[in-house]
C-alpha cells in the first residue's frame, strides 16, 4: 500500500535529483571553511534572503539557538510569542544553554504579537529587570495554523525595533511558504529582520539542514556558536548539495502545495464528522476537530486511517488533527484521503 503521509512536511524524502547532487558534491572540511558546496549553499541562501552571509546548520532548532545566543548575553531577554516554536518546542535551549530569559507575549490567532504589547513590555536598564535585547517573530506561524504575517506588520515591527536599538530575529522555518502565500519574495519578507533562520528539510524536501542568514559580523559570531554547540560538520557538502537543489527547484513550487491544501480542505469540509478551523488553510497546513457526534477519539481515527488506507495524519489533541501538504502529496492522494474520511465519518 502506498503511504500518504500528511503528518508533517518534515517527512518529505529527498528527490532523485537531490540524491544525484549529493553523490557528486564537491566537499572539503567545512570547519576549515573549505567545503565548496556548503559555501555555495550559504552564499545562495544569503542572496535569496537579501543578507550579507549565511550559515549552514544541522537543524532549525540549532539555527534559532545560535541566533538568539548571538544577539543576547546571559540574563538578557528575548520577547517572543507564547505559541512560538522557540518557546514551545526547542527544549528550552535558549534558557538551558544560553541563560537567555524568555519573555512571552500573547500570540494573536494570526501569529502576530501586538505592537502595543511589545512596546509595553520592553525593559531597559532597571537593575531589577533583565534587559530586552531581541524580539523574535515566526513566519509562517506553526502553532497558529501556518498563518502568514503580512508585510506591513513585519515592516512596522522592523521600524520599531530599529528605533529602539533592539535586534529582530525571524524564525522563518517556512519563509518560502509565507512568500508563496503573499506572492512576494523571501528577500522582501526577510528585509525588516536582522537575522532569519529557514529550514531546508521541510517543504523544500532536503533531508537535513537549515540556514541562518544575517550580516557578516553576525554570522561570524554565530559561526563560533555553532562550533560551541557541537554543530561544526566536516564534509557537510553532501548535505548542502541537496539544499542547493531544494532552493533551485522547491522554493518556487510551494504554491502548488497551498492549492492542494485548499482542495483537501474543501473535500474534508463536506465530511459531516469533521469541523475544519475557520479560515483554514492559510498555507500548507489544515487543522480540524472531530464533530461532537463522533464517538471515536482522534487517536482511534488516525490509527484506522493508517491501518486501513495507509493515510497518516497528525493528532494534535483528543479530538483534533493536523494535515500538512508537501511535495510527495499529489492530487490522487488528496482524493483518496477525502474518500477515506467520507467512508469513516460520513
Ligand atoms: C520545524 C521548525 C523549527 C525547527 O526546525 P528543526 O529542524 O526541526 O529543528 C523551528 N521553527 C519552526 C516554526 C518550525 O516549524
Amino acid at each position: 500500500m502506498k503511504i500518504i503521509d500528511l503528518r508533517s512536511d518534515t517527512v518529505t524524502l529527498p528527490t532523485s535529483e537531490m540524491r544525484e547532487a549529493m553523490a557528486k558534491a564537491k566537499v572539503g572540511d567545512d570547519v576549515y571553511g573549505e567545503d565548496a558546496t556548503v559555501n555555495q549553499l550559504q552564499e545562495k541562501a544569503a542572496e535569496m534572503l537579501g543578507k550579507e552571509a549565511g550559515l549552514f546548520l544541522p537543524s532549525g532548532t540549532m539555527g534559532n539557538l545560535a541566533a538568539v545566543l548571538s544577539h543576547c548575553g546571559r540574563g538578557d531577554e528575548v520577547i517572543l510569542g507564547n505559541k512560538a516554536h522557540i518557546f514551545l518546542y526547542e527544549a528550552g535551549g535558549i534558557s538551558a544553554l544560553g541563560g537567555v530569559h524568555s519573555h512571552q507575549l500573547q500570540n494573536q490567532d494570526d501569529g502576530k504579537l501586538l505592537l502595543e504589547d511589545i512596546e509595553e513590555n520592553i525593559r531597559w536598564n532597571d537593575t531589577h529587570e533583565p534587559v530586552t535585547r531581541l524580539i523574535a517573530l515566526e513566519n509562517t506561524h506553526n502553532r497558529c495554523g501556518g498563518s502568514v504575517l503580512p508585510l506591513d506588520y513585519t515592516n512596522k515591527v522592523g521600524d520599531f525595533s530599529k528605533e529602539h536599538g533592539i535586534s529582530l530575529h525571524l524564525d522563518g522555518a517556512r519563509i518560502f511558504n509565507a512568500a508563496a502565500a503573499l506572492s512576494s519574495s523571501a528577500k522582501e519578507l526577510a528585509s525588516p529582520f536582522d537575522s532569519v533562520t529557514f529550514c531546508l528539510s521541510k517543504g523544500l524536501s532536503a533531508p537535513v539542514g537549515s540556514v541562518l542568514c544575517g550580516s557578516r559580523e553576525f554570522i561570524t559570531k554565530a559561526h563560533r556558536l555553532r562550533k560551541q554547540l557541537g554543530g561544526g560538520m566536516r564534509q557537510a557538502g553532501i548535505l548542502a548539495a541537496a539544499g542547493i537543489v531544494a532552493l533551485d527547484k522547491m522554493a518556487n513550487r510551494l504554491g502548488e502545495d497551498h492549492a492542494r491544501a485548499w482542495k483537501l480542505a474543501k473535500g474534508l469540509a463536506s465530511v459531516s464528522g469533521l469541523v475544519l478551523d475557520e479560515g483554514t488553510p492559510h498555507t500548507n497546513m489544515i487543522f480540524m476537530n472531530l464533530a461532537e457526534h463522533i464517538e471515536y477519539s482522534a487517536d482511534k481515527v488516525a490509527a484506522h486511517m493508517h491501518k486501513a488506507h495507509g493515510i497518516r495524519i497528525g493528532v494534535t489533541g483528543k479530538h483534533r488533527f493536523r494535515m500538512v501538504l508537501h511535495y510527495w502529496i499529489d492530487d490522487e492522494a488528496v482524493e483518496k484521503t477525502v474518500a477515506a474520511f467520507k467512508e469513516l465519518l460520513g
